[in-house]
């Protein structure tokens, strides 16, 4: 079976519920009608709200979750206090949260578990460093990356999820990989898990690039067999710049 694209804004720490509520207004009149991809945002969790009380089609992601249901975590946000908001997916293992807050391989494998318990859809993020990719270790990153963030999950669970492949040295810098790195990187990500789980959980799963997307380059992305659509950072911030994608999209 075809698998359905997915393109999902990341606006990280940008956007007040204010500012949400302007971007969620415009945006909303292009996604009409359109069957083409998922489209949605990833926005701060003040913002969950407003942004999900406003989509009429765009899904809403939160940027990060806690596993635990409930307790003494302060500054932490459960799963079921997403999903009572009208959470449908969220981001996990961002590098930014990787590198920032320490979040590891295995709190990915746990909030992805408890994500799904809920039926909200994780997007995982893994990607390797400028000096890994320049010491030839990207392929290993993404083995022992995807190894430790999916450890437990069934291959039933993982072919529900959307994994990111983000190099960390394409984010936010305007030099994003090329299409032929991408594609074999997506494809590297493909085959672990066919490795980890088997063929048909591979089949499923959806892979996003992320690095740099722009409305000038989403399309020779999603050309690619193995690129199942994009997480953006920066061009998904203003409703004119992810219009342009969506249209290149659909
Ligand atoms: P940019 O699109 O700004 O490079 O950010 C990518 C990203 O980190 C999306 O999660």
């Amino acid at each position: 079976m075809a698998r359905k694209p997915v393109i999902f804004g990341n606006w990280k720490m940008n956007k007040t519920p204010s500012e949400a509520l302007e971007f969620m207004k415009g945006i909303e009149e292009v996604l009409t009608g359109t069957e083409a991809a998922d489209y949605g945002i990833g926005a701060p969790y003040v913002d969950l709200d407003v942004c999900v009380k406003n989509a009429k089609n765009l899904l809403i992601a939160a940027e990060n979750c806690n596993e635990k249901d409930s307790g003494a975590y302060t500054g932490e946000v459960s799963v079921p206090m997403l999903k009572e908001v009208g959470i449908t997916y969220c981001i996990i293992g961002h590098s930014e949260r990787r590198t920032y807050y320490a979040e590891t391989d295995a709190a990915c494998a746990a909030k992805a578990k408890r994500l799904l318990a809920d039926g909200i859809i994780p997007i995982l993020c893994i990607g390797e460093t400028e000096a890994q990719y320049d010491a030839g270790e990207t392929a290993d990153v993404i083995k022992n990356q995807l190894a430790g963030s999916l450890a437990g999950l069934t291959g039933e669970e993982v072919a529900k999820i959307v994994i990111a492949y983000e190099p960390i040295w394409a984010i936010g810098t305007g030099k994003s990989a090329t299409k032929e790195i991408a594609e074999d990187c997506c494809k590297c990500v493909r085959d672990n898990v066919k490795a980890l789980y088997d063929e048909a959980t591979a089949e499923a799963v959806r892979i996003q690039y992320g690095g740099s997307v722009k409305p000038t380059n989403i399309a020779e992305y999603m050309a690619c067999p193995d690129i199942d659509g994009a997480l953006i950072g920066g061009a998904s911030l203003k409703v004119d710049s992810f219009k342009e994608i969506i249209d290149a999209t659909k």
